[in-house]
């Protein structure tokens, strides 16, 4: 529960008005009613405003005023970790200016938040040794949930580094403390991909909430179209696919590593062959033509399997490999993602290129994945110092004309 310190007629008041600065500049303050209207009213708005007119003020004290009322939930999303301080240290003056408890968390990768030497890892067997340290009950600080930890990190606003130093000398996770937080936060700070990419589902789930709960606030939004772009782009070499073979001959004699190691020998002679019969630098080509050859040369093997099994028992096996080879497996883990990546259904452009030889997906719209969610949430500000046109970004990006206000700010 929310409580106030302060008389009625005061904390109302402050609840109304979350500004945390005694004075606001005329951009600062057109950008900010903005903000409150779309936020009352639900769209989205665009917002090209140049740097130093007070952006991540303007925008978050407005969304904190509608989140506390109204029992929603601010996204605040930045694409590097370093532009989380200024937003964390303007929460904890809008805490401290205006005396009004609210729960915010700073939250970044599992992998970059993880005590464990396994952080080192390749990020995806990274995951994959996460799940099984869960599992097995290997990770002691994936056991130890720590009451204590969690109301003292929703109690005060940290810098996501003070989070991890105290959940870690409480031997409690880091990650998955602040993760379980955010189901009672007003505020979460995080990157981009908590809510573009499969992450959300999993966001929304523990939450407990819905999409039409999130107020989105996306900073430095001219890097989104690409950021969804890159997270579903994908890139195999021949050689990649050699290294692979490699970590997998390196780990042990494991009976499904040679099975494993067999499989990949043949897949690098089929595209050593695949590129032979190809003139000239780049060719587009088609999704069917990789998974029909790799099929072929799967179904042949005395171990026969097919694409999407040999995919996942990579995947599976690269935890393992990881474990038992000085090498790691963060090659065979490469080859496990491009796999799964490359039969997407989503239009993808398909390239090979021969020197050296290798094979690319690239996402070509990034509005199929931004579309819904935009559509969904209750309201979203996108805004940077270099949103321009803003128009082509509602487009690049799916936003409905009719719900999405497009603004300049000087
Ligand atoms: S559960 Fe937490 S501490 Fe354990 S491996 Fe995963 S991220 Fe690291």
């Amino acid at each position: 529960m929310i409580t106030y310190r302060k008389k009625p007629t005061e904390r109302s008041e402050k609840r109304d008005n979350m500004f945390p600065f005694p004075a606001i500049r005329p951009g600062q303050k057109e950008m900010l009613e903005d903000v409150r209207e779309i936020i009352n009213v639900g769209g989205t708005l665009i917002a090209h405003a140049p740097t130093g007119i007070g952006k991540t003020a303007a925008a978050l004290a407005p969304a904190l005023e509608y989140a506390v009322k109204n029992d929603k939930i601010v996204f605040f999303l930045t694409s590097k970790q370093s532009q989380h301080k200024i937003v964390i240290d303007t929460l904890k003056l809008i805490k401290n200016k205006k005396n009004v408890d609210f729960t915010a968390i700073d939250i970044i990768s599992k992998q970059a938040m993880c005590p464990r030497g396994i952080a080192k890892e390749y990020y995806a067997v990274f995951n994959e040794l996460c799940k099984i340290g869960q599992k097995t009950g290997e990770c002691s600080y994936a056991r130890n949930y720590n009451k204590d930890v969690t109301h003292y990190i929703t109690e005060n606003i940290l810098h996501v580094e003070e989070l991890k130093d105290i959940c870690t000398s409480m031997g409690a996770c880091p990650h998955k403390t602040a993760s379980n937080a955010i189901a009672n936060a007003h505020v979460a700070v995080c990157d981009y991909n908590y809510v573009f990419s499969d992450i959300l589902e999993t966001i929304l789930d523990k939450t407990n909430r819905s999409l039409s709960d999130m107020i989105l606030i996306i900073d430095e939004a001219h890097n989104l179209p690409d950021r969804i772009r890159n997270h579903l782009s994908r890139e195999l070499s021949v050689n990649a696919l050699r290294e692979a073979a490699r970590e997998v001959k390196s780990a042990n004699a494991h009976v499904e590593n040679k099975i494993i190691h067999n499989h990949l020998t043949k897949i690098i002679r089929s595209f050593n062959e695949f590129a032979k019969d190809v003139s000239g630098d780049e060719h587009n080509i088609e999704k069917r033509v990789i998974v029909n050859s790799i099929n072929k040369v799967l179904s042949e093997s005395l171990d026969p399997t097919d694409y999407d099994t040999f995919a996942n028992t990579l995947k599976d096996a690269s935890a393992r490999i990881a474990e038992n080879s000085e090498d790691g497996a963060s090659y065979v883990m490469n080859v496990a993602e491009f796999l799964a990546g490359w039969n997407t259904d989503l239009p993808c452009s398909r390239v090979f290129s021969s020197s050296p030889p290798a094979f690319s997906l690239k996402l070509l719209d990034p509005s199929l994945i931004s579309r819904d969610i935009i559509a969904g949430v209750h309201a979203a500000v996108m805004m940077s110092g270099t949103l321009y046109p803003t128009g082509m970004y509602a487009d690049i990006l799916g936003a409905k004309k009719k719900k999405t206000m497009l603004r300049e700010y000087e």
